[in-house]
């Protein structure tokens, strides 16, 4: 005879905890009557879990500042972002960002430095690394619990293993548990666009839809896949290869082996040739070659024509292939011309048959700009976090 499992209170209460915490760590502060409605609640058992917290020090309870409505004001329950702190690395290839962001996702400090003339080694990142979260940390006088790396490569989900991230010609690091041997912490370390999708749909663009897809468009081009409301992993975790979908037959050679990439169409060095820049023109320039362009509308959609009929394309594939209702473009596509968006949003709609058959897929720009990856990082951080604060 089989009996059905049932959770022991202190299990229940736990689950109960941790989801009200992620609630408000996600949502920001609320009153317990929403906190009640939200996780289908009782008021006592809520009353219980907030004066636990509040007397743990993670949350606080503050009368609002005063509305138009009558009558007393509910009590706000607060995250208190001491609370739970970690470190979010976002490791590009010209640039590494460093910030410990408190419970409620806000950025308590930061730093960052130029890999120019810097060592791009991992050893010299990772040592950097570790020097400027320890000088951080004691600045705002915070320990961080747990950390996240976000890197532009394909890392092994489980371990932070580093398989390969070209641009940075690194291959084979085990750069997760390295990090987390030194900060002696655990530390979640992943490909920049996987984070980047967590972040747009906890926090930005993405915060409505349960299924999107974010590009980050760094020297490489790459995605992060939200489906049915969590992250889609596949084997390894290795999910989201979108620039190394061959979109041109005996095209432009990329280091992954095959000719005529994505990533060789609509990356950096493709938007320098469009506009007619060296192909390892600073980012700074590139931008503002762009903003320069998109004053004159017509003269955007001719010179980046080419551009956009190859950005169109592997929007009408990925479209197609992951059925998202929402597509957030991030990094370089967010400076492209406005005019040069709507073409493509328009055209991806026309062409995608699952576009159609949704009635239009949104194209949107990332909404959390170049923060993106440092909050998404920060976010695979706190996963491990919110279950035992
Ligand atoms: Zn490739």
């Amino acid at each position: 005879m089989t009996s059905t499992p049932v959770a022991r209170p202190d299990e229940v209460r736990r689950y109960n905890r941790s989801s009200l915490l992620r609630l408000l760590h996600v949502g920001g502060p609320c009153t317990r009557a929403t906190l009640a409605t939200e996780l289908g609640l009782n008021r006592s058992t809520i009353k219980t879990l907030v004066d636990g917290l509040a007397e743990a020090g993670v949350v606080v309870e503050r009368v609002p500042r005063p509305g138009r409505g009558a009558g007393r004001p509910s009590l706000l329950v607060l995250p208190q972002p001491e609370a739970a702190v970690v470190l979010a690395v976002d490791v590009q290839v010209e640039h590494v960002a460093i910030a410990l962001v408190g419970l409620g996702g806000q950025i308590l400090g930061r730093n960052s430095w130029n890999l120019h003339g810097r060592g791009r080694e991992p050893a010299e990142v990772l040592t950097h690394v570790i020097e400027s979260t320890t000088l951080l940390a004691a600045d705002l006088a915070v320990k961080p619990v747990a950390g996240g790396i976000s890197v532009p490569g394909v890392v092994r989900r489980s371990d932070g293993h580093v398989h390969e991230a070209p641009n940075l010609r690194w291959s084979d690091i085990a750069l997760g548990e390295r990090l987390a041997a030194a900060l002696d912490m655990p530390v979640v370390a992943g490909n920049d666009a996987e984070l980047g999708a967590l972040a747009e749909h906890l926090r930005g663009a993405a915060r409505d839809a349960s299924d999107a897809v974010f590009v980050s468009a760094d020297i490489g081009v790459g995605g992060g896949v939200i489906a049915q409301g969590t992250p889609l992993r596949g084997a390894g975790g290795y999910v989201g290869e979108i620039g190394h979908m061959v979109v041109r037959p005996r095209g432009r050679s990329c280091y992954c082996g095959n000719e005529g990439c994505w990533e060789t169409e609509v990356g950096e060095a493709a938007l320098c040739r469009a506009l007619g820049l060296p192909d390892d023109s600073p980012r700074g320039t590139i931008v503002v070659a762009l903003r320069d362009l998109g004053r004159d509308p017509a003269a955007a959609r001719g010179t980046l024509a080419e551009f956009a009929e190859w950005l169109t394309l592997g929007l009408v594939n990925v479209v197609n292939l992951l059925g998202p209702e929402l597509v957030v473009l991030g990094d370089l596509f967010t400076a492209l011309p406005d005019t040069v968006l709507d073409h493509v949003g328009a055209e991806v709609r026309r062409r995608s048959l699952v576009s159609r058959a949704i009635g239009g897929v949104r194209i949107e720009k990332s909404s959390l700009g170049a923060d993106v990856k440092l909050l998404g990082a920060a976010e695979a951080a706190f996963e491990g976090v919110l279950d035992t604060v």
